[in-house]
């Protein structure tokens, strides 16, 4: 038989000081991860997960901002990546971009999040580094300069470790996949012509413009 079509060429991502590349298989989110995020957002300080589409990778420097917002929010996280036998291989600085609107109305209707956070180029991530994901230092994100998120990585409710387990009692996880790991307070809104610089002590930074409106 043949295809009907060519499949979409699944989303690669580049490793930093190596030639390879790290092939997206699906996109795990944690929610609630750090206690001052949880707080801001008014939330128990009990993580929750929700997905993304492995399509929903954007790598580069120009990021469209998304339809259908008035409040695109910005969530740095550390990406862990899984090898065969969901080990984590790799680890990286990503942004779970949120259309905190349209979220707050799904979950003041108890429905689910999708349009909220699993829109197209909802996850901007950075090259990843092999080898263990760094257990504490500081995670930051700023815009067009000024500082919004600060926290560190030893605030984690889940660390890494715990976080697979978590995860583990619900799915089968695989290799390909990526965990975006929660993000420490100071969320806030993003506009087109913002440029966004995301950082996590040890790991490659990420640093991109919103374009479009
Ligand atoms: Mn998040």
């Amino acid at each position: 038989m043949t295809d009907l079509f060519a499949p979409r060429p699944t989303p690669r991502l580049a490793l930093d000081g190596d030639s390879r590349s790290f092939p997206v298989n699906r996109i795990f989110c944690i929610g609630r991860n750090y206690a001052d995020h949880a707080a801001e957002m008014g939330a128990a300080a009990e993580p929750i997960f929700f997905m993304k589409p492995a399509h929903s990778v954007i790598t580069g420097a120009a990021v469209p901002y998304p339809p259908q917002t008035a409040d695109l929010h910005h969530e740095v996280e550390m990406v862990l990546a899984l090898g065969p036998g969901a080990e984590i291989i790799a680890s990286g600085t990503g942004v779970d971009l949120t259309r905190r609107d349209l979220q707050a109305q799904m979950k003041e209707k108890r429905a689910p999040w999708e349009i909220g956070k699993a829109f197209t180029a909802s996850a901007p991530v950075g090259p990843l580094r092999l080898g263990p994901p760094p257990k504490t230092g500081a995670i930051t994100l700023s815009v067009n300069g000024e500082s919004r998120q600060s926290g560190d990585l030893k605030q984690m409710i889940l660390p890494p470790a715990e976080l697979i387990d978590a995860l583990s009692r619900y799915f089968d996880l695989a290799e390909g996949d990526l965990i975006f790991s929660g993000t420490p307070a100071g969320v806030a809104a993003v506009s087109p012509g913002d440029t966004v610089e995301a950082g996590i002590a040890g790991l490659p930074s990420l640093t991109f413009t919103l374009t479009g409106a």
